[in-house]
């Protein structure tokens, strides 16, 4: 069973790597960021709360994040296995996964850290664009679309996300090393954690991380 978080800061390529690894394996793509997103542009009363706090790029407060991702997790398609992206992103929120996967029986059983340099993070979230409808994501000098502009995916214009700037990069990057890092501990003392260099380029990465999923499996 692949019971996966995936964590790493704002930037560190979660997103790609993610949607290869669903593909991959068939797990469900639980992604807290996308979820939130999708609130937003639909207008629902979660997404009214939480737009401001996303743009400024600061972290949805813990209630609400918890409540949404025990929900999901609850449903039909995670039975079989789920991999989260983006949560949990405190200690409160590990804390109530590790309560919550094994009273449901879906307890986390792989913990896949990212990790890229501060200097790269910056340029890789300054040149990201994302396709709106299907949550590709594109930079414009690393990993460039077909068309300029355009989803390889699914054909619609890409878009460069509102908390894609550099002072919400700030707020969110000084929000990992305070509320996420200690996470790392948190899951090396529960004997999950592993880590891989963001840096080796996706290929490689997908490679190196594909590996330790089918031996997991
Ligand atoms: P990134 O990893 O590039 O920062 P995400 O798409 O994962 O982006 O998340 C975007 C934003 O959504 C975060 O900056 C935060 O405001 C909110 N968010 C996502 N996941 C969580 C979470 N687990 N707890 C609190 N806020 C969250
Ligand atoms: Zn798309």
């Amino acid at each position: 069973m692949l019971n996966i978080i995936l964590m790493g800061p704002p930037g560190a390529g979660k997103g790609t790597i993610a949607k290869k690894i669903v593909d991959a394996f068939e797990l469900p793509h639980i992604s807290t960021g996308d979820m939130f997103r999708e609130a937003i542009s639909q207008g629902t009363p979660l997404g009214l709360q939480a737009k401001a706090i996303i743009e400024a790029g600061n972290l949805v407060p813990d209630e609400l994040t918890i409540e949404l991702v025990k929900e999901r997790l609850l449903k039909d398609d995670c039975a079989s296995g789920y991999l989260l992206d983006g949560f949990p992103r405190t200690i409160p929120q590990a804390e109530a996964l590790k309560a919550l996967g094994p009273s449901i029986g879906r307890p986390v059983n792989l913990v896949v850290d990212i990790t890229v340099p501060d200097e790269e993070l910056l340029s890789r979230i300054a040149g990201r664009r994302v396709c709106p409808k299907c949550g590709a994501s594109f930079h414009v000098v690393n990993m460039k679309p077909r068309l300029d502009g355009i989803c390889d995916r699914c054909g619609s214009t890409l878009i460069q996300r509102k908390d894609d700037n550099a002072d919400s990069f700030k707020v969110r990057l000084e929000n990992y090393y305070k509320s996420t890092q200690p996470l790392v501990d948190f899951y090396k003392a529960e004997g999950l954690y592993h880590h891989f260099d963001g840096m080796v380029g996706h290929i490689a990465l997908f490679e190196e991380v594909s590996k330790l999923l089918k031996e997991s499996k």
